[in-house]
């Protein structure tokens, strides 16, 4: 039997997964300078958190224009732009920056040129927050939390040295314990479906507790996975070596849940930031932008 799943670019998160949690639309016919856009969302992403080697802000906009309409979305690729100029965004925000090391021309003679020119073209400003949304508090992987049942207090699984509640990835447990095949099976059903699906490792029937979470690439926290003693760990973009050898340890199960989908939550989050603070309208996009479209083969 040969299970094949495809999910093409541009496709929708279902609408069980989205309703719950935004994709809004307010109806409140209003504005702001972007200026103050910029301020509500940096009131909780300081960009003075994210790493030295990020690149988080305003892509492209005048601080001075008006701004009715606020899109947010993971990544800032062609399909999510189409989708802010059909709307009628003034603003795109999206979680992973566009421009992330320098370049020396925005000639609409690449993907990323064209991005920029259309942006600039149709109205529409484009600003990141990326690890400065991750270590906030809460942050991204907060979201993330939220979103596959985790209850009770959130701790940081890498705490900030200057700041303990703020951190990379959080831990918290589940309101009854869970078996890994039963937990994986929530995480399916709570995050946004995508073609790779996620993969776990470890013993299906082992009880599941206190978990683990990180959005987007978890690599550089399996050890203070392991350090935490949580049943299972859920992030993304895990490679083989290094799931290998941490699964020698007897440790944390692991779940991949894939980059895009353990992002996604964090962006109602960030809107209801911004609709909170402003008359402004607001949408959380739906497109799937996962990088990887089609799966094959699994067993
Ligand atoms: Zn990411």
């Amino acid at each position: 039997m040969v299970a094949v799943r495809v999910r093409a670019p541009g496709s929708q998160v279902p609408p069980h997964i989205h309703a719950e949690v935004g994709g809004s639309l307010r109806d409140v016919p209003q504005d702001a300078p972007l200026s103050d856009v910029i301020a509500a969302i940096e009131s909780r992403y300081d960009p003075a958190w994210a790493e030295p080697w990020d690149a988080v802000g305003l892509v492209c906009g005048d601080p001075d224009q008006p701004v009715e309409r606020v899109m947010f979305a993971v990544d800032p690729v062609a399909a999510v732009v189409d989708e802010a100029v059909d709307w009628g965004a003034d603003l795109l925000v999206v979680h992973h920056p566009l421009l992330l090391r320098p370049v020396s021309s925005v000639a609409a003679t690449t993907p990323k040129g064209r991005l920029v020119h259309r942006l600039i073209t149709a109205g529409v400003a484009l600003y990141t927050a990326h690890t400065n949304a991750d270590v906030a508090d809460p942050g991204v992987s907060d979201a993330l939390a939220h979103a596959v049942g985790l209850t009770g207090p959130l701790h940081p699984l890498a705490p900030a040295a200057d700041e303990p509640r703020r951190g990379l990835g959080r831990i918290g447990s589940l309101s009854r314990p869970l078996s890994l095949r039963e937990f994986a099976a929530q995480a399916v059903a709570r995050l946004p479906a995508t073609a790779a699906g996620i993969r776990v490792a470890g013993d299906p029937d082992r009880t599941i507790h206190t978990v683990a979470v990180s959005g987007g690439a978890g690599d550089s926290l399996l050890t203070a996975a392991r350090a935490a003693a949580v049943d299972v760990f859920l992030t993304a973009d895990l490679r083989h070596h290094p799931a290998s050898e941490f699964a020698e340890y007897d440790g944390p199960a692991l779940i991949d849940a894939g980059h895009w989908a353990t992002e996604w939550p964090w962006l109602a989050d960030a809107e209801r930031l911004v609709a909170g603070a402003l008359s402004v309208r607001t949408r959380v996009s739906t497109l799937v932008t996962d990088a990887w479209t089609m799966s094959e083969g699994a067993k």
